[in-house]
């Protein structure tokens, strides 16, 4: 059964959001938006010029000092009915997120889920903001700290997940007072103008949230404007350490999240069902397009020609469809450059001397042949020395890589250059409890093989997935977005006569 596309715009052309309003790209410059599931350009998306970039960035600053006054009860208010209208427009969102990235209809709708509950976590904003106070450090003498807000503050997002992402962002920064610039990815721009308006209907006042749609001219004007305080960056890995080295040479707050390739180890005395479950979902889900995607299993010892068996018949008979007939287990690719990249490293693999199990190189829907699908790959007998072991694939390819014992498999996890997410499956608790303690990854599974944290935990990755000290969201996100203040107050019946040369201590 398909569903019926949806339609979200007054026209078909994607612009900006600045200052409350719908402004239509005026650079001269624009790029295709595709329907990856029929290869059809469905709308144009503006290119932000620098001239459009700082109209937001001016809307933005001109919104703050309002907003960073208003009290955050009030902040997290209007953050509540956002959120009762982004629960109303559930399914629009995630049909509009299918139709321009091309994930299932059921992931898409996970998707804004998942974006939704830090929203809910946001609407806390008068507990998140509570802060300390120490009564009589000295005689007659009090501190307390406050958490302030930066200013205009600005984040640039990726393709892969064009409303959860921008929602790591702005609910917080907004909650603590903050107003925002999203720069969403050009190549599925709709969801960040919806959201927009749902915001907008919610009483955010106009100018607190704005988008600029654009490339690397919008984020480079953002990077270097002196008004744009903070930047959160998620993408791939050499353009999230351009954004932070970047950003901190203008010298603005950075948190930039990179690329990724998770591992999946699974010891001998793992369920195996279970196991098989896991590497399908998390390795084919949202057709590897994601940055918790498992793209590695680590097998060890004799388990390995069981699960390789179990997955490659499984991976066969994947349902690839157009994302929105709701039985596809798979979708397309979100552009025929990134299907035939994804595609090059099945070449490559090859070539590297991999086994190639199931091929998924080539395949085509009926009734959708212009669609950019690919289907499942697996791949065994993968070394570490292979680029396809190396390298962030994103796409539904597996690599297995076959270890004699536990300590190979944690070797080789921790020299890998990225270290976002791993899962182990296992049931031994102590091999579970020196895995997490052990293994040089942010995120860490046990028997959970896409540990995305929850919106109160904080996500982030490790090593060259993640650049800069801060995660997203969760307290980590409300410290980014906030600058503490301490403030040390006494009155005049406490203060003593005479100049005070020594070090003040407490008296
Ligand atoms: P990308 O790096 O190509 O683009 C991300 C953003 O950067 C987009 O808004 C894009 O317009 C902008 N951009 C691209 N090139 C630029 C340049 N040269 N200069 C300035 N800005 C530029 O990433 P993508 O293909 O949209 O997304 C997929 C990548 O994102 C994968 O590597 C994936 O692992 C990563 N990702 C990471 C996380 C995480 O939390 N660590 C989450 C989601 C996605």
């Amino acid at each position: 059964m398909a569903l019926a596309p949806v339609s979200f715009t007054s026209s078909a052309d994607v612009g900006h959001y600045i200052a409350g309003q719908v402004v239509a790209g005026a650079s001269g410059r624009s790029q295709a938006v595709y329907n990856p599931a029929t290869g059809a350009v469905a709308r144009q998306v503006a290119l932000a010029s620098v001239d459009e970039v700082n109209a937001a960035v001016a809307a933005a600053q001109a919104a703050f000092p309002a907003w960073a006054e208003t009290p955050p009860l009030r902040r997290a208010r209007i953050l509540t009915a956002f959120l009762n209208l982004l629960n109303q427009h559930k399914d629009t969102l995630a049909a509009m997120i299918t139709a321009e990235h091309g994930k299932v209809f059921t992931d898409a709708q996970g998707e804004v889920t998942r974006g939704i509950e830090i929203v809910e976590f946001a609407c806390g904003a008068p507990q998140l903001l509570k802060t300390d106070f120490t009564d009589q450090i000295g005689t007659g003498i009090d501190n307390w700290t406050l958490r302030q807000p930066l200013g205009v503050v600005a984040g640039i997002t990726p393709f892969n997940f064009p409303c959860m992402v921008p929602m790591w962002m702005f609910p917080v920064a907004l909650a603590t007072g903050n107003t925002f610039i999203l720069k969403p990815s050009e190549r599925d721009p709709s969801p960040s103008l919806f959201i927009a308006d749902l915001l907008k209907q919610a009483g955010l006042p106009d100018g607190v949230f704005n988008v600029v749609q654009g490339d690397k001219l919008a984020v480079d004007t953002l990077l270097a404007h002196p008004d744009v305080k903070a930047v959160s960056f998620v993408g791939s890995t050499p353009i999230a350490q351009y954004i932070y080295e970047t950003g901190a040479h203008h010298g603005k707050r950075v948190q930039a999240l990179g690329g990724a390739k998770n591992h999946m180890v699974v010891m001998p005395d793992a369920n195996v069902e279970q196991v098989v479950d896991a590497l399908i979902g998390a390795a084919y889900g949202s057709a590897g397009e994601r940055c918790m995607a498992i793209s590695v299993a680590v097998l060890v010892g004799d388990i390995a020609d069981t699960v390789v068996a179990k997955v490659a018949e499984r991976a066969r008979t994947l349902k690839i469809k157009n994302g929105l007939e709701l039985d596809a287990e798979m979708g397309p690719i979100v552009t025929a450059q990134a299907r035939d990249r994804i595609e090059g490293y099945v070449t490559l693999g090859v070539e590297e001397g991999a086994t190639l199990v199931v091929d998924g190189r080539g395949h085509t829907v009926a009734g959708h042949e212009g669609g950019f699908f690919t289907g499942g790959t697996l791949f065994d007998h993968v070394t570490p020395q292979m680029r396809i072991y190396k390298e962030e694939i994103f796409g539904p390819v597996l690599a297995c890589v076959r270890v004699k014992d536990f300590a190979e498999a944690l070797a080789l996890i921790n020299a890998h250059e990225f270290g976002n997410g791993v899962a182990c499956f296992t049931s031994d608790g102590n091999v579970a409890r020196e895995f997490s303690r052990r293994v040089q990854v942010g995120m860490v599974g046990i028997n959970v093989p896409i540990p995305v944290p929850m919106a109160w935990h904080g996500f982030g990755g490790w090593k060259k997935s993640l650049f800069g000290d801060m995660h997203a969201y969760g307290e980590e996100g409300v410290r980014f977005y906030t600058k503490q203040k301490s403030i040390m107050q006494r009155w005049p019946a406490s203060i003593g006569k005479g100049a005070e040369f020594v070090m003040p201590t407490a008296k």
